[in-house]
């Protein structure tokens, strides 16, 4: 069976891997992870991090570790802080790439990261994205099962036009996007409910409408983050967003598809919604990488021959005609739908 996903390492204690995705540098998408990780700590998870941004790691610096990585035999077990398990090039400074050597190296940090680390049993396992598109991102998607990806972004436009980008090869390589994150929305005084935005307003919510996701959050600039009632208030915060991300993960799950009869097929969602697609419908709509990239003529009278779920994650088809590679996220088989 040629099942894409097959290829894809399945980390032994099966957590909810989601992805941290930025379009750009510096909009603090490390911190946002973070607070994230220790907020689903605090809520009684078992949470790992791996830090994926080879070139600019800074993780450690967010959560310094009580414990260092340990090497055992070829395995490495991670750093831990607080409860949560880290992983980082900031480690393995032999190892950690100089900003001059380009994927070859790199990736074989991440391989590296994914073959070679002992986890344990976690929940979720938070990957920090290097920011932009490239090999690494590209490497991680084709190896891990993800389970979603959260976008931060800033309200300024010009970020939005990079990670706008980031969007789109989540799409591209399945990857459900559970939401959007707007960090530095805005300034607000300790004790004043009183917002000030100072980068704009809105471009949370533009890219949100954009794709059809939702926004999650919109975090305040962090300036005096240590002050207590901010830190109060910011705790608040990110508890509010691990049970949005929580929420969002849910969705995908436990929804009840049904072949209709040759050429169409049904979903009945948790919220009760039904949807009814044809198969011709959805294999002209193949997610995988190729179809994206070329232009094709769209099979016509397309049997489903078999429908195969993929971890909680979205579906497989096997066609009667046409590409049947694409896996689509139930996110993506929401929005076909029409
Ligand atoms: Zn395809």
């Amino acid at each position: 069976m040629d099942d894409t996903s097959l290829n894809k390492k399945k980390l032994k204690s099966s957590p909810n891997i989601i992805g941290i995705l930025a379009g750009k540098g510096g909009v603090g998408k490390s911190t946002i992870t973070a607070e994230l990780a220790l907020a689903l700590t605090k809520e009684g998870y078992k949470v790992g991090v791996l830090d994926a941004d080879i070139y600019g790691p800074s993780i450690r610096h967010l959560l310094p570790e009580d414990q260092p990585p340990k090497t055992i035999g070829n395995k490495v077990a991670p750093a831990r802080c607080k409860g949560i398990s880290l992983i980082s090039a900031a480690y393995f400074p032999k190892r950690k790439a100089p900003s001059g050597v380009r994927a070859p190296i790199a990736n074989q940090l991440i391989n590296q990261f994914i073959e070679e680390v002992e986890w344990g049993a976690l929940d979720f396992l938070l990957i920090d994205f290097p920011p932009g598109t490239g090999d690494i991102q590209i490497t991680l998607m084709q190896k891990l099962i993800f389970n979603g990806a959260l976008i931060v972004t800033t309200p300024e436009e010009l970020s939005l036009l990079d990670v706008r980008k980031s969007v789109e090869m989540c799409l591209q390589m399945g990857v459900p996007l559970l939401g959007v994150i707007e960090n530095m929305s805005y300034f607000s005084l300790p004790e004043s409910q009183e917002r000030h935005y100072l980068f704009g307003k809105g471009g949370g919510q533009l890219l949100a409408n954009e794709f059809e996701i939702p926004l999650l959050d919109e975090i305040p600039i962090d300036k005096g983050l240590n002050q207590p009632t901010i830190k109060k208030k910011s705790d608040l915060l990110f508890k509010k967003l691990g049970v949005s991300v929580i929420n969002a993960l849910k969705e995908e799950k436990g929804c009840k598809i049904k072949g209709v009869d040759r050429y169409h097929f049904s979903i009945e969602w948790l919220d009760g919604k039904k949807s009814f697609y044809r198969f011709s419908d959805v294999q002209g709509k193949c997610p995988c990488i190729e179809c994206a990239i070329k232009n094709k003529n769209p099979a016509l009278d397309v049997e489903g021959l078999e429908m195969i779920p993929v971890g909680s994650y979205g579906m497989q088809f096997v066609f009667s005609k046409g590409c049947s590679k694409g896996i689509y996220p139930f996110s993506t088989l929401r929005k076909l739908d029409r």
